[in-house]
């Protein structure tokens, strides 16, 4: 039998299920999880705890490039995918935070930004059994990963998605809002100059409407299993 792919890129919009896939998967063959979004978060989150302007891009360029993010494994399970610490603070789940969620694909779209993140990004995914999910996994972060996944779905059913999730965790939600919110950084995300979001041409597609996660996780499987 063919080993498994060692590095897998898993791409696609926000909402579209990557991190829950992702994560199964990189449990199921014993590899790890990296889910780069959460860096983002990170310098957004840090950046608004200073209140440094996010519209500056100097100033929230060398936020990044003075921080060091620490992504590692699930040390709880509350629900975390993974932990994400910035100088020894836990600030795994203030990065899912509205405010956060709001102003982070400003930040994200900044050159500086992506180049010092992409770089850690990278280091980590070279080292191989690695599940790495984000927007430019497989175009930009690790163009040579053994497997390249993107997952898409349409905005009304990942905002659909998302309103559900919150509702299950006993949060209160607005359908409407969600859609809105999630066309915005679909828009911004796609539109950016560097590294935007959209499938490397070696990515296998994955449309995901109408499909339970379940039956997503098996494709996927079936694509490792070659
Ligand atoms: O995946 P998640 O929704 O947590 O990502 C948060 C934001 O970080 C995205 O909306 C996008 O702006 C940015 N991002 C990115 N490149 C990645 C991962 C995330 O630009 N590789």
């Amino acid at each position: 039998m063919t080993p498994p792919p060692s590095i897998i890129a898993i791409d696609g919009p926000a909402a579209s299920g990557k991190s829950t896939i992702g994560k199964r998967l990189a449990d199921s063959l014993g590899y790890l999880f990296f889910d780069t979004g959460v860096m983002y978060r990170a310098v957004t989150w840090l950046a608004l705890q200073q209140r440094i302007n996010i519209h500056d891009e100097g100033a929230v360029t060398r936020l990044t490039e003075e921080t060091h993010i620490e992504v590692a494994p699930a040390s709880q399970s509350d629900g975390r995918a993974c932990d994400v610490h910035i100088e020894g603070r836990d600030i795994t789940w203030e990065v899912r935070a509205p405010q956060v969620e709001a102003q982070v694909s400003v930040v994200s779209a900044y050159a500086g930004v992506r180049s010092a993140l992409s770089q850690q990004q990278r280091r980590i995914g070279q080292r191989g059994k690695v599940v790495m999910v984000g927007r430019d996994i497989g175009t930009v972060v690790l163009p040579e990963a053994d497997l390249k996944i993107y997952l898409d779905a349409s905005a009304e059913e990942r905002s659909r998605r998302r309103y559900e999730e919150i509702l299950a965790r006993g949060g209160e939600a607005d359908y409407e809002e969600i859609l809105a919110k999630v066309r915005e950084r679909d828009r911004i995300d796609s539109t950016r100059a560097v590294a935007p979001l959209r499938p490397a041409e070696d990515a296998i597609l994955i449309h995901s409407d109408g499909m339970r996660a379940e039956d997503v996780f098996q494709q996927v499987l079936i694509l490792c299993n070659g």
